[in-house]
């Protein structure tokens, strides 16, 4: 398997490949989808969590879809608090199976930056620290803006070299390719896009220090009131330190004409799809894509015959 820091050079299909391969190998239920509760160590995807929750209340959706929503925590979250109904994709076709069998939504293997959906098909498409792992950014903004008649809302951290990062936190060994500085979201997202970010990390260390040992219940409030902290002071202009960990929240209105049905069309030609025996057939296209354990894996497809 390629390095992640070599992703870089691969091919569509071998990027997507490599990509599946670590995320099956390890990526189980992590820190960023914590299904059994925030671990202490992991309160930036805490706070971000609650970050993307209080932007989502000011908004109004009924169907939502999970860009790289791995085993559905966040689809979960998102139905349980707004009453939406939630689809995701992933490339790991290991956590879709884990979020088919825990919450029994309506996952499949896709890519990014070709989904199987018709324009305009959800109120709302989103993405949370995905992003910066995908070979074409800008196919990817253009595909959760293709299938969403309503709003796309998209988080990632900001780039090491506009932000303080941890000094030993290295993107780049995570298996991000992209860097968002302020020039490069803008120039990616365009002009209607609305460019917010938050800390999600800690504004006082003293807060960091003591809460991170407290019981869940009252490190919540710990971990609210540094988020409060850092709302309220945590601007670039008037740091309290360490400042460290900036992602951008950024929201772009769709742009899908139409209003597509909640079900899966091929990705490669967007038209409806025949139910088969373990598999479904483009109607058009012709193309086949296998379904294993109810997950449609349209990351493998096959040409009929
Ligand atoms: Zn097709």
């Amino acid at each position: 398997m390629a390095e992640a820091r070599d992703r870089e050079a691969l091919s569509r299909d071998e990027f997507a490949s490599a990509v599946r391969e670590s995320e099956n190998s390890h990526r189980s239920e992590h820190d960023h989808h914590p299904h059994g509760g925030y671990h202490p160590a992991a309160f930036r995807h805490y706070v971000r969590e609650r970050a993307l929750l209080s932007a989502l209340g000011s908004m109004s959706f009924a169907s939502v879809l999970d860009v790289g929503c791995a085993e559905g925590y966040f689809m979960r979250v998102i139905r349980d608090r707004f009453g939406a109904e939630a689809w995701g994709v992933d490339l790991s076709d290991t956590a879709l199976k884990r979020a088919r069998e825990l919450y029994g939504f309506p996952v499949a293997a896709a890519e990014a930056t070709h989904l199987p959906f018709a324009d305009g098909s959800f109120d709302l498409v989103f993405s949370t620290e995905v992003i910066e792992h995908v070979l074409d950014a800008e196919l990817m903004i253009a595909e959760m803006r293709r299938v969403s008649r309503g709003t796309v809302l998209v988080t990632t951290p900001v780039s090491q070299s506009a932000d303080e990062h941890e000094p030993d936190f290295d993107l780049k060994a995570e298996g991000h390719i992209n860097n968002f500085d302020p020039a490069t979201v803008r120039r990616l997202f365009g002009p209607e896009a609305t460019l917010g970010s938050f800390r999600c990390n800690a504004t006082l260390a003293m807060i960091v220090a003591v809460g991170r040992h407290l019981p869940a219940g009252m490190r919540d409030a710990f971990y609210d009131l540094d988020h409060a902290v850092s709302s309220r002071w945590g601007t670039p202009a008037n740091r309290i330190k360490p400042l460290r960990n900036r992602d951008w929240l950024i929201t772009v209105p769709g742009d899908g004409n139409g209003e597509g049905a909640l079900e899966w069309r091929c990705p490669a030609c967007h038209a409806a799809l025949a139910e088969k025996p373990d598999l479904l057939q483009c109607t058009n296209c012709t193309r086949t894509y296998p379904v294993e354990s109810g997950v449609p894996d349209f990351f493998k497809a096959s040409t009929a015959t």
